[in-house]
């Protein structure tokens, strides 16, 4: 904890610092911050693995310095978790939903009152600007509120049947749920998949990326205090096999995934052989649509939000941007002098608006990525290539400078197929709506999708003729706790978020109540 005192007290220096020197980004990421407490957290506690099935080395994003080395847990470990998990859900699915969001209700609060700390951490876990993880805490503060306020609503249905006969029906809680994260915004998904889990009566086994494994140990942490009791949440910390043992335990009733296609599907394949309940958020190559009549200052403001956020590695990202004709060069001009603009460096700095990629090889498949469309005929409007940092503490970090690409003629480029996952806008023209609409959705992907026009009889069809789980108008990528967000096509099943949320982490029982003598016909 020393060290990240130190962290906060160089921040403020540089703060004041760089009042004067508005674009000279300095360093407050020492590489120095240390993790000395186990990262697994079983029965209310941190614990060491038992069955350490290798030596994983957590590197701080932003120096490339190791944070600390971590234990990938073992079937042993997944099944101390799962265990526990089991026996807590057993009292806590038969609390009325009122008693469990109380619980919840104080976690929210006291996740609030360490907002900063666990933004901090989790800007040394990914390499985020700082302003960012803020927003992913309160992100996560928001789902654990808003699914305290839900868990008292949970009720059933009444059916009146003949002669004074009646039927209900239960919504009941699935039992012990998997819950498997993406490195990009680790506190976020693991909230959004705690929270509505443990409102609907469940209990949860987390397990974090090896990548970014902090902040979820914070968040169960959090939970304890605020009383949820021991074993409800749960986190085992390690990679794919990890991930394996926990979705093929026979006493996992649900896996709540986001990450890959890839792995998503294999999660899916563990799944089915015991038919298991699986929800699965995905991946997504997303268009955004500017027409000719949009208020161009919002819609490069939303191509901007829609590109760059978290270095580019969003999954609902809006990275095929397709500009009208006649706006397609004032757009273009506009969107590389603001990317040209964009702060980059040092995630705990309070001005950068740009960090480090996740890790080196990260860095270097998005790089891939832009070589090989340069070979393909693309050209790079601004950015795309890997910065050395000035400040020596930055130096293991990848970088990778925000870029903006033109393709086409046609849409058949690699990079205008497949999710990069990095900080890669694609413009393209177009002089039609019915082009654009094919366009846009000749993907694989499904996710998210936008559209700037003041047009609103416009807005409204081409938001009907999207084939993807969102579709903002005239802003992007916001996520209100109460709308719900997922993926059509290969991005997904299953939402998150919203009331809808209720349905994927609970079972029907339907109740059938006899008043009269029973007819047999036998
Ligand atoms: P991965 O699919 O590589 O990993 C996701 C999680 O699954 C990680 O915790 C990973 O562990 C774990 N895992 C790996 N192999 C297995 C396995 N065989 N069984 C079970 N779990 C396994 O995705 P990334 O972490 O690289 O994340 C990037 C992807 O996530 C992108 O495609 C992005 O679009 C998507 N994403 C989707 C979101 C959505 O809401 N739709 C939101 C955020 C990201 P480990 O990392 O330790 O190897």
């Amino acid at each position: 904890m020393l060290s990240f005192r130190l962290q906060q007290l160089r921040l403020l220096a540089c703060n004041s610092l760089n009042k004067s020197h508005r674009n000279i980004i300095r360093s407050v990421a020492s590489g120095t911050y240390n993790v000395t407490t186990p990262l697994n957290f079983i029965g209310g506690q941190r614990v060491e693995t038992e069955e350490s099935l290798s030596i994983i080395d957590v590197i701080e994003p932003a120096t490339g310095k190791v944070m600390c080395q971590m234990h990938e847990c073992g079937a042993t470990d997944v099944n101390n978790a799962v265990n526990a998990a089991k026996q807590a859900q057993l009292e806590w699915g038969k609390l009325s939903g009122f008693e469990r969001g109380k619980i919840l209700s104080k976690s929210s609060v006291l996740l609030k009152q360490k907002q900063e700390e666990i933004a901090r951490m989790e800007v040394y876990d990914t390499g985020k600007p700082i302003q960012e993880a803020r927003v992913d805490v309160q992100t996560a503060i928001d789902s654990i509120e808003y699914f305290s306020g839900i868990a008292s609503t949970l009720c059933g249905q009444h059916f009146s049947l003949p002669n004074g006969s009646f039927g209900y029906t239960r919504r009941e809680p699935l039992g012990v749920v998997a819950a498997i994260g993406a490195w990009n915004y680790p506190i976020q998904i693991a909230a959004w998949k705690a929270a509505p889990a443990l409102a609907t009566g469940n209990a949860v086994v987390c397990k974090p990326s090896q990548f970014t494994p902090l902040t979820a140990v914070a968040l169960a942490e959090v939970f304890i205090e605020g009383g949820l009791p021991s074993g409800l949440f749960n986190v085992v910390q390690g990679a794919g096999e990890t991930g394996n043992h926990l979705t093929r335990h026979p006493d996992v009733a649900k896996v709540t995934f986001t990450g890959s296609i890839e792995t998503g599907s294999k999660v899916m394949q563990n799944c089915a052989a015991d038919i298991r309940h699986v929800t699965l958020e995905l991946g997504g190559k997303s268009p955004l649509i500017l027409f000719g009549d949009c208020d161009i200052t919002n819609a490069v403001n939303g191509a901007l939000m829609a590109n760059f956020l978290s270095q580019g590695q969003v999954c609902s990202n809006g990275t095929r941007v397709f500009i009208q004709d006649d706006i397609y060069d004032e757009v273009v001009t506009m969107l590389v002098e603001r990317t040209l603009g964009i702060k980059h460096g040092d995630p705990h700095h309070e001005h950068t608006k740009m960090g480090a990629m996740m890790n080196e090889e990260h860095a270097h498949k998005v790089m891939g990525f832009i070589e090989r469309a340069k070979k393909e005929g693309a050209e790079v409007l601004c950015g795309g290539e890997l910065v050395q940092m000035e400040d020596p503490v930055l130096r293991g970090g990848s970088y990778i400078s925000p870029c903006i690409i033109k393709t086409g003629p046609s849409d058949s480029m690699e990079i205008s197929r497949e999710e990069l996952f990095g900080p890669v806008m694609n413009v393209y023209s177009f002089k039609t709506e019915d082009e654009v609409i094919r366009r846009a959705n000749d993907s694989k992907y499904g996710l998210a999708s936008g559209v700037f026009t003041k047009d609103i009889q416009r807005a409204h069809r081409v938001a009907a003729s999207m084939q993807a789980g969102s579709c903002y108008i005239n802003n992007y990528n916001i996520f209100p706790i109460e709308m719900p967000f997922g993926g059509y096509k290969k991005s997904g099943l299953g939402r998150e978020n919203g009331t809808v949320t209720v349905d994927y982490f609970t079972q029907l029982k339907t109740v059938y109540v006899e008043m009269n003598d029973v007819e047999c016909s036998l």
